[in-house]
């Protein structure tokens, strides 16, 4: 029988111990973690994200800011209103919700960030301290698998990693830190031109899937006993929501979960933790 990786339950534990340590620092009258949030547009997706990052600040007891522009807001402005988050010294960590209107360059806007107050980890200086096993922000969804991992007391040293899918966010980040010392992965990634992706992943002990192709892993790809980690969240249409849709993750829960020792569910699994994560890191920044 598996074992239900719960990430609703974890990230409720780690939100816990973050306000315990803002009561802490508000008793040593220590100024508490402030994060501040850019959203561009009006994108549905991004609303509910943002939404719910400044909701848990506020239940953590971190100060939260919300900055809101119009889709029409050209690269420059938007340069100037991050050089404004970077000069303000009651802002610990930012966040610039993507995706970008198509006319901004998000990489611009990225590097632009202060690497100090890039509480995503998506600054190439961020990446490079990763890489170099330095210390640095590290993008909260690998952040949350890792930390998954770890409050499991799942054993990554020595075991076989397959890590499914290569994005400078999310599969190239977590492919790194498994494969560091203290974690022991040995790791592979694959992608899109792997050839013979079933065989690969039958030889893993460990499987994190980050492709964003609903169910795409399935219960005979999967030996028996491995720990599966699902971090896809693809939106699949489904009239018998009020929202009209439904989440969805890349592994078949139903074909797959009962070859497994550990299984993290879509939702319910990474999703929440990412949000854990982003407040680690400002308290991280906040304490730098
Ligand atoms: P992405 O940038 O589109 O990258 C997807 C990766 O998967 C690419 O490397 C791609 O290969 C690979 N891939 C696609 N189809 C494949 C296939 N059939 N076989 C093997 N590899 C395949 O996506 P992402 O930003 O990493 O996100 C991945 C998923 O995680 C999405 O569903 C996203 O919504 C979700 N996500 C969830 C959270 C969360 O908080 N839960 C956070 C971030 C992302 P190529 O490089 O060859 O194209």
């Amino acid at each position: 029988m598996y074992q239900l990786i719960d990430g609703k339950k974890t990230s409720a534990e780690i939100r816990q111990e973050l306000s315990e340590a803002v009561k802490q620092m508000k008793s040593k009258g220590i100024r508490v973690p402030h994060l501040a949030a850019i959203l561009v547009g009006n994108d549905g997706a991004s609303e509910t994200y943002v939404s719910n990052k400044v909701k848990a600040c506020e239940e953590i007891g971190f100060d939260s800011t919300l900055l809101r522009f119009d889709a029409s807001i050209t690269e420059s402005q938007l340069l100037e209103e991050v050089e404004k988050m970077n000069n303000n010294s009651e802002i610990d960590g930012y966040i610039v919700q993507l995706p970008l209107p198509s006319h901004i360059s998000e990489e611009r806007i990225i590097e632009a960030v202060s690497p100090d107050k890039d509480v995503d980890g998506y600054h190439p200086v961020n990446l490079g301290r990763l890489v170099a096993g330095l210390p640095g922000f590290i993008s909260a969804t690998p952040m949350g698998v890792i930390e998954l991992l770890k409050r499991y007391n799942i054993k990554t040293s020595g075991a076989r990693c397959v890590v499914v899918g290569r994005s400078v966010n999310v599969g190239r980040p977590l492919s790194i830190l498994l494969s560091q010392k203290g974690m022991d992965a040995t790791v592979t990634v694959v992608h899109s031109r792997t050839r013979d992706l079933k065989s690969v992943l039958l030889e893993a002990d460990i499987i994190i899937a980050a492709l964003g192709s609903p169910a795409f892993i399935k219960g005979d790809m999967v030996k028996e006993g491995a720990v599966v980690i699902d971090i896809g969240t693809t939106r699949v249409a489904d009239p018998s929501k009020k929202s009209g849709f439904r989440l969805c993750g890349d592994v078949d829960f139903e074909t797959v979960a009962h070859k497994c020792s550990y299984i993290s569910p879509v939702p319910g699994g990474v999703g929440p933790m990412t949000i854990a994560s982003l407040m680690l890191n400002t308290l991280q920044a906040c304490r730098r």
